[in-house]
């Protein structure tokens, strides 16, 4: 048959058998729930965790200045970039591998390192999208229920290591409860761990951790060559809508890591934001310091309502809550105009922000503390 023999064929004469199909790995995937939108003067947003300030001056000016060159492509390499942060975290720049946002960097991780069936160790709960991107790559995730303490549980996590396991997920502090782990726990599940398996230390919210409540990742990466640090600069850097995040990894992983992202993915606005907002670091630590001060506000502040709370490492609260005080609390959030992260089973998220903010959320709680 020619082509125009085809293209005459009544259509109804197809096979339905011809319709493409999503493999099954897709067809099956959890839906990732974006922190919920919203705009207008009354709506505190506070469901996503980003930096409640405006983008640091000089990432703004950085990018109107390199706004005019976007009929180029950006730098694929990322050469400046991943100089500046080798510099800035005492390694080289073959060490470092940037993606847009972390969350790319770990997808070309996830992709990288596993093939179909094997198998990615994470704490639950944790961060949405790590189940989301081993499916995606179509390996199998292993969820280890977090402690009583809503931290890792590293012994069961260790234990969980099989040998189709390819990389383990660390969260410190976790998303979403604001527990990190401590540098001498990491540091034992590391020796217990074999060397062969990838651990990635994800610290998207490591700038908003007290020194020392979470592991020197940069000191264990230079002891264990298997450890991967992920970091990004969509928190306390405020550049969540720019998309550019990094890992730090041994050079073999490193230079991997780099073939296996989607060409040009990293915007040379993004590029030249990320150089400048690490230029002002400064500001940016000035910035966070603020937002640890709320948090401890709050935290005393709920405690004093009533509500047990684990202390929080990251810019966010997590209040667990069975079904029914979930359900109120939604509603009640939602009724005061406040987007909150609600997680089915578990508890709310609540972003730390601005005093105002804080101080409506505070009061809201009031009314249903325990
Ligand atoms: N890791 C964790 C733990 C996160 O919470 C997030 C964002 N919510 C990310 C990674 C990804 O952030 P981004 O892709 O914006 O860098």
């Amino acid at each position: 048959m020619t082509l125009d023999q085809i293209a005459a064929a009544p259509a109804a004469g197809l096979p339905e058998t011809a319709l493409p199909t999503l493999r099954d790995a897709v067809a099956g995937l959890p839906a990732y729930i974006p922190g919920r939108r919203g705009a207008g003067a009354d709506i505190a947003a506070l469901a996503s965790n980003e930096s409640h300030y405006d983008p640091l001056p000089a990432a703004v000016a950085a990018v109107a200045h390199a706004a005019g060159t976007m009929n180029r492509y950006p730098d694929s390499a990322a050469v400046e970039l991943r100089e500046r942060l080798a510099r800035h975290l005492g390694v080289t720049a073959g060490e470092v591998a940037v993606g847009p946002g972390s969350v790319g960097v770990l997808q070309q991780i996830i992709t990288g390192l596993c093939d179909t069936g094997d198998e990615v160790v994470f704490a639950w709960r944790s961060f949405e999208a790590y189940p989301i991107l081993v499916e995606l790559a179509g390996a199998r995730p292993v969820r280890v229920p977090l402690d009583h303490l809503e931290g890792h549980d590293l012994d069961a996590m260790a234990a969980a290591v099989t040998d189709r396991t390819k990389v383990v997920l660390l969260c410190t502090p976790n998303n979403p409860t604001g527990v990190p782990i401590g540098h001498e726990r990491v540091e034992a599940f590391l020796q217990a761990v074999p060397s062969s398996v990838l651990v990635v230390i994800d610290e998207a919210y490591v700038e908003y951790a007290e020194a020392c409540s979470g592991p020197d990742s940069l000191a264990l990466y230079r002891r264990f060559p298997n450890v991967c640090i992920l970091r990004t600069f969509s928190k306390a850097y405020g550049l969540a809508g720019l998309r550019v995040g990094y890992a730090v990894a041994a050079p073999a992983i490193a230079e991997g890591l780099r073939r296996t992202a989607l060409p040009f993915a990293v915007s040379a606005l993004a590029q030249k934001a990320a150089i400048a907002s690490l230029e002002a670091g400064e500001e940016m630590e000035a910035r966070v310091s603020l937002v640890r001060r709320e948090r401890g506000r709050m935290a005393a502040e709920l405690e004093a309502q009533g509500w047990k709370l684990q202390p929080s490492q990251g810019n966010f609260l997590w209040i667990r809550a069975d079904e029914d005080l979930r359900d109120r609390l939604v509603e009640a959030f939602d009724a005061a105009g406040i987007l909150v992260r609600a997680y089915q089973g578990d508890g709310v998220r609540i972003t730390v922000a601005d005093p105002a903010s804080n101080d409506r959320v505070l009061r809201l709680l009031a009314a249903h503390a325990a």
